[in-house]
């Protein structure tokens, strides 16, 4: 076991370790993911729109409460970074943090993708995941992780002494700009910590470093989200492609991602509501 300084144990280092851990959050108090709803509302799903993201580019897309949406791979094994954002208020972002502390590192079927404080809502919940069989393999690697934060230029100007303008951060900041006829600066502070999709990720056992290791990911694969409020998506399409050796370069094979729109029959979801905003007074005790 790797240890980062030369300080001694005490005698009581064993028992000290040894206590139980505790799941952090009560979880089983979280809203009940609804199967019998979200599987009847996809059983009959009507195309409404298709979007291509060109490898090493971002591509944004807009989903109405209420509707599915799948990340697909079309032509080869690649990783792609979704950013989510509420339609009428930018300010209200995925919450990769909270999203991985409620649920995994990665995440899969029936986990939500929950919004920023103060909101803290799902944004979008998970219905279908092809690559659900994967689970966690040998080296601790799993898919769809919430704990990178994407590829972006600055990290690798610190580590490389280069500029490189492809990076999932650049690609997601052009394409909300674009999307949202926003200045390149006041897009990117709304660019925020990724879904990793497709990608395989984990920590190291020995380091618990954060590696990658080649997508299992094969065209026909896709994941699905419901939409629980009005979204705009941004994916860009990692120039790390299956993100199996680097990234932040020209070098890897890339393919293309699709993203579909979907919308369900008219009385598929009757009963259900989008989630109000988080109930907490935001007193903070004053
Ligand atoms: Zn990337």
């Amino acid at each position: 076991m790797a240890t980062r300084t030369n300080v001694t144990a005490p005698a009581d280092a064993a028992a000290r370790r040894a206590v139980r851990p505790v799941i952090c959050y009560e979880v089983d108090h979280l809203p009940r993911y609804d199967a019998a709803l979200y599987d009847a509302a996809r059983a009959n799903l009507t195309l409404i729109d298709t979007v291509i993201v060109p490898p090493r580019e971002a591509r944004t897309f807009r989903v109405p409460a209420g509707h599915f949406w799948r990340i697909a791979s079309i032509e080869g094994p690649q990783v792609g970074d979704l950013n989510l954002w509420n339609a009428h208020d930018l300010t209200e972002r995925f919450f990769s943090g909270k999203t991985r502390a409620l649920h995994a590192t990665h995440v899969t079927t029936g986990d939500r993708l929950w919004s920023t404080l103060p909101h803290l809502r799902p944004l979008a919940t998970i219905t279908h995941d092809t690559l659900g069989w994967y689970g966690f393999d040998a080296d601790g690697g799993g898919v769809h992780d919430v704990i990178g934060t994407r590829c972006d230029p600055y990290t690798n100007r610190l580590l490389k002494g280069t500029d490189y303008h492809h990076c999932c951060h650049s690609n997601l900041t052009r394409a909300l700009a674009a999307e949202c006829g926003l200045p390149l600066d006041a897009a990117e502070s709304h660019v925020h910590d990724v879904l990793n999709v497709f990608m395989c990720t984990g920590f190291t056992r020995d380091t618990h470093q954060y590696f990658m290791k080649a997508s299992p990911v094969r065209p026909g694969d896709f994941i699905e989200f419901f939409a629980e409020i009005d979204l705009i998506g941004a994916l860009s399409a990692c120039p790390g492609g299956d993100c199996g050796a680097q990234h932040s370069a020209d070098v890897a094979q890339c393919h293309p991602l699709s993203i579909e729109i979907f919308r369900p029959a008219e009385d598929a979801l009757a009963g259900w509501h989008s989630p109000p905003q988080n109930a907490y007074s935001r007193s903070h005790g004053t």
